[in-house]
């Protein structure tokens, strides 16, 4: 059996599963201080006999084995896990594998591996909701380096309309201070979900996203990409963001048909579990 913890800021679900991704059982809990959140995490695994677990976190995180510090989530403004050694706190209680990544990497792994990416060696996953953050299997590795990327936090050209100042604690106007679900609710005055027919609210937010699809397209050529997050729930955003990346592109390169390139999640809101019980499989 296998263990699977996509921890978010909000909610961590954990999951055990056979070898065939069989959910056995499965567990949300909420996220509190680690103390709290961890000793129910435990309760809920100690039932089992386990050979391995996977764990996609919210970050940042520290992925990079060389470091001191692996296997931390090291900067969050969450009360009590920032410097938490959440991967050597799972170690320590099961002595088994542990399989360590960024929850949205996981979420691309799990549409990659039984998702709208099967059959395909690469996939990027871009989550816009509360935040935006992106994870890529690239040649069938998990995207990381010295760090795991932070793709919501890159530079975009500004709408000729929007005089919203960003919201990004650290840049302002980076894509996610300018798109995310919190800036489009600043910006407008409204919750997102509020504003479905507001054609303006999704040309600009289109805007912003596809010229992000558009670096990552430039930078890493992912076979295909899957857009989700409580924001990509406005389904008429997927032919907007299409339009205005081919408007972007220019025909500079080529790029697959754009309905099949530019997909939802298909594994829904299990993306994320599905990539942690994989991964778990794979660390093994
Ligand atoms: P999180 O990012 O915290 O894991 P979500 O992906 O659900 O959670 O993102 C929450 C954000 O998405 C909020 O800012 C919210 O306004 C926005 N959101 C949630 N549902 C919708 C919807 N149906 N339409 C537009 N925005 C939504
Ligand atoms: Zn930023």
């Amino acid at each position: 059996m296998y263990g699977a913890i996509e921890a978010g800021g909000t909610k961590f679900v954990c999951a055990v599963s056979d070898e065939n991704l069989n959910i056995i059982e499965r567990e949300s809990i909420k996220t509190t201080v680690p103390e709290e959140t961890m000793a129910l995490v435990f309760k809920f695994f100690d039932k089992f006999k386990l050979e391995a677990i996977g764990i996609g976190s919210f970050g940042p995180i520290d992925v990079n084995k060389k470091s001191k510090t692996y296997g931390y989530i090291t900067s969050t403004p969450k009360k009590g896990w920032a410097n938490y050694n959440f991967l050597g706190a799972v170690k320590e209680r099961y002595n088994i594998p542990v399989g360590w990544t960024t929850d949205v990497n996981a979420a691309a792994l799990g549409e990659l591996k039984k998702g709208a990416a099967v059959n395909l060696d690469s996939c990027l996953y871009l989550t816009v909701g509360t935040g935006i953050g992106g994870g890529a299997v690239i040649n069938g590795n998990l995207l990381e380096g010295y760090g795991h990327p932070e793709m919501g936090h890159i530079l975009i050209r500004r709408h000729k309309d929007d005089k919203y100042e960003g919201k990004c604690p650290f840049h302002k106007d980076c894509l996610e201070g300018m798109a995310a679900g919190p800036s489009i609710e600043a910006r407008w005055g409204k919750k997102a979900y509020e504003l479905t027919n507001e054609d303006k609210v999704w040309e600009i937010e289109a805007y912003y996203i596809a010229q992000a699809l558009m670096v990552y397209t430039l930078t890493l050529s992912p076979e295909r990409i899957v857009l989700g997050g409580g924001v990509m729930k406005q389904l008429q955003l997927f032919p907007l963001i299409r339009k205005e990346l081919e408007k972007l592109m220019a025909n500079y390169v080529s790029m697959p048909n754009l309905d099949e390139y530019i997909v939802p999640p298909a594994l829904k809101d299990n993306a994320g579990i599905t990539g942690c019980l994989l991964l778990a499989i794979d660390t093994k």
